[in-house]
């Protein structure tokens, strides 16, 4: 029985490494995936403003392109002016060249603004351009440093695992499959010493009788409460029987009280 328990102490530190590293290995992709996203909501809005420049850029030329036609009009307007013979024409002409330039004027206006916000947009890409290549040469860094965290990791997962393949064969199968359950979900505990009657895992008190079978090393046996393997460890007993001894009359303490309960 000793040796099972002893293989069952080597496997616990086997298997809860072990745990611990699939584990972090499942989280690796998790930060990588953070940075991702990162950088593709920086590209989504990097093309969106690339489609606004050009949408300002197609305005302005079609706001220039206005503006010729105006100025065109306008000088024709004026040559028109030469010949000109009455009041009347000369009013309704001059009204139509003061509209033409009034119209220039708007759309020079217009143009103006227009390139203001084409200069700020183009400048606000660039930074943001510079913010992509950056971050994007941090995931690269980011990915390199994980794989090869990752590759140090997996070489130690295979080493766990060859040790483990040391150790189980020749075991309850049954009793590893329960074993392996409990390290993964009692945080790497799967094996604990009784201590003064109670489970030193979920420190609840054993049945009387529970603890004898326990001590006897009558095979083995889970915690009623925590399911935890149970073991008898002689060295814990003494050191709680020296620390009562010491003040107490009754330093017989938990193992006669034990023996008494036997019948
Ligand atoms: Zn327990």
């Amino acid at each position: 029985m000793t040796d099972v328990f002893e293989k069952l102490k080597s496997l616990q530190d086997i298997l809860s490494r072990k745990f611990e590293i699939e584990n972090e290995l499942s989280e690796i992709p998790k930060a990588l995936e953070t940075k991702k996203e990162l950088l593709s909501r920086l590209k989504v809005g990097y093309i969106e403003k690339n489609d606004r420049l050009n949408a300002i850029k197609t305005n302005i030329r079609k706001l220039q392109l206005d503006m010729a036609a105006v100025e065109e009009k306008r000088e024709s307007l004026e040559k028109q002016m030469d010949l000109i013979k009455t009041q009347r024409e000369y009013e309704a002409l001059d009204k139509e060249i003061q509209d033409a330039g009034d119209k220039e004027q708007t759309l020079r206006k217009d143009i103006q603004r227009e390139s203001k916000v084409l200069e700020e947009l183009s400048k606000s890409i660039e930074r943001e351009e510079l913010l992509i290549h950056q971050q994007e040469g941090e995931l690269d860094e980011e990915k390199q440093r994980i794989l090869e965290e990752s590759k140090g990791k997996e070489d130690e997962l295979e080493n766990l695992k060859d040790e483990e393949q040391e150790i189980v064969p020749g075991m309850d199968s049954e009793i590893i499959f329960k074993f392996e359950r409990i390290i993964r979900n009692k945080s790497g505990l799967g094996i604990v010493p009784i201590k003064k009657g109670t489970c030193s895992g979920c420190h609840m008190l054993l049945p009387a009788q529970f603890v004898n079978d326990v001590r006897g090393g009558e095979g083995i046996l889970f915690c009623p409460y925590c399911s935890r393997i149970l073991h008898w460890e002689q060295s814990v007993a003494d050191e709680e029987v020296m620390i009562e001894g010491i003040s107490e009359e009754d330093a017989g303490g938990l193992a006669d009280l034990l023996e008494d309960d036997d019948d």
